[in-house]
């Protein structure tokens, strides 16, 4: 072998052990746990019942089409019987919390991606178990031991099939993807069913003939960066299993951002004031949490008519207190004042983070 031809190889990388452990309908199934008279019954956990999104259905509830992110008012239309649960955000957390710890008895290598849902690199695992599928075995019984709660598991060599795989046998079930099995497991999937691919990206996939995993796989590096730039190369290697991106613990974030649509178009100053205040107690419960402090704060708001428009502020040291913040949104919202439409949506988020790294993680959205 050629010098050169040694260099293009690049080093031999190691066959990653990835583990991606998904609780199954999460709040719900906590919910269920904990008052006997839901278990059975279509459930959705919702912040209310009249306006607002489900933020997350029990299997019951499912059957009927309910699904997390539906508004609550469509949920129940789908599901007359649907009952609707408060969240507990608080138990939702402590049992995050013994679900990371059982994840810590086998690598220090975890990267949450929220509160019930987390990658784990088993590629060295602390307690030497051979093989990641007998890893997610003893994880998934240790869970259901402690908290009394399923969650399934995807394993494979990246971060994007071990997801994919985690959905696919759902609930309480595992499914394992090999290096040998991937590129085809990509073929027949929709794009719009890759993870980071959303309705809009989807669209104009759909639009330029991309259909499927294969469609993307039959396009060139240069064709994908052109239509969609830096994520393109993201695409092309995904359609072809390939996925270098690794597990990152303690990852940073960002931005941190909570954003809720209103049952009924709002006008009035007041009014939208009283609807920033659990955005702003979300957003600032994260920062609190982290111990981060950001220093831009970022309003965003979508009328009546669609149209988005976002308003920013940053502040010349830290935001240090939840007041901070509420003024800092509230002055942004006033200053939209006098406003000729109708507003259907608010959002609050904060960036800049004082340990902020260059790093392209996504905005943590904390919306429910
Ligand atoms: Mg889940």
């Amino acid at each position: 072998m050629t010098e050169e031809a040694d260099e293009q190889a690049g080093p031999v990388a190691r066959q990653r052990k990835i583990i991606h452990v998904d609780m199954d309908a999460f709040y719900a199934s906590v919910e269920q746990r904990d008052n006997p008279d839901l278990r059975g019954k279509p459930v959705a956990v919702a912040g209310s019942r009249e306006r607002g999104v489900v933020a997350a259905a029990s299997y019951e509830a499912r059957r009927f089409g309910v699904r997390s992110a539906m508004p609550s008012v469509t949920a129940k239309r789908q599901c007359p019987d649907l009952i609707f649960v408060k969240p507990r955000f608080e138990v939702y957390k402590a049992v995050s919390q013994q679900i990371r710890e059982i994840f810590a008895e086998h690598t220090p290598i975890i990267e949450p991606l929220s509160l019930d849902e987390a990658y784990l690199d088993v590629s060295e695992n602390l307690q030497e178990i051979p093989l990641a599928r007998d890893i997610a075995l003893a994880i998934r019984a240790r869970i259901k031991e402690v908290t009394g709660l399923n969650a399934s598991a995807g394993i494979s060599y990246n971060k994007f099939l071990a997801k994919l795989a985690s959905d696919h046998r759902k609930p309480n079930g595992q499914y394992v993807i090999s290096p040998e099995m991937g590129p085809t497991f990509v073929e027949a999937l929709p794009v719009g069913r890759f993870h980071g691919i959303g309705p809009a990206t989807s669209a104009k996939m759909n639009s330029l003939g991309l259909h499927t995993g294969l469609d993307m796989r039959s396009q060139t590096l240069d064709f994908m960066q052109a239509n969609f730039g830096k994520a393109g190369s993201y695409y092309y290697w995904i359609s072809r299993g390939i996925d270098d991106r690794e597990v990152r613990a303690n990852r940073i974030r960002k931005s941190v951002g909570a954003e809720s649509t209103f049952a009924g178009d709002l006008t009035d100053f007041d009014a939208m004031a009283a609807e920033l205040q659990p955005l702003i107690d979300k957003v600032w419960r994260h920062c609190e949490d982290k111990g981060s402090r950001g220093r831009t704060v970022t309003l965003k708001v979508k009328f009546a008519d669609f149209e988005l428009i976002s308003r920013s502020r940053t502040v010349s040291g830290k935001i240090d207190s939840r007041g901070e913040l509420e003024l800092a949104s509230s002055d942004l919202l006033r200053a939209l004042f006098p406003l000729n439409k109708a507003v259907r949506l608010l959002g609050v988020s904060l960036s800049s983070f004082q340990e902020d790294q260059s790093d392209d993680e996504p905005q943590l959205d904390l919306s429910i």
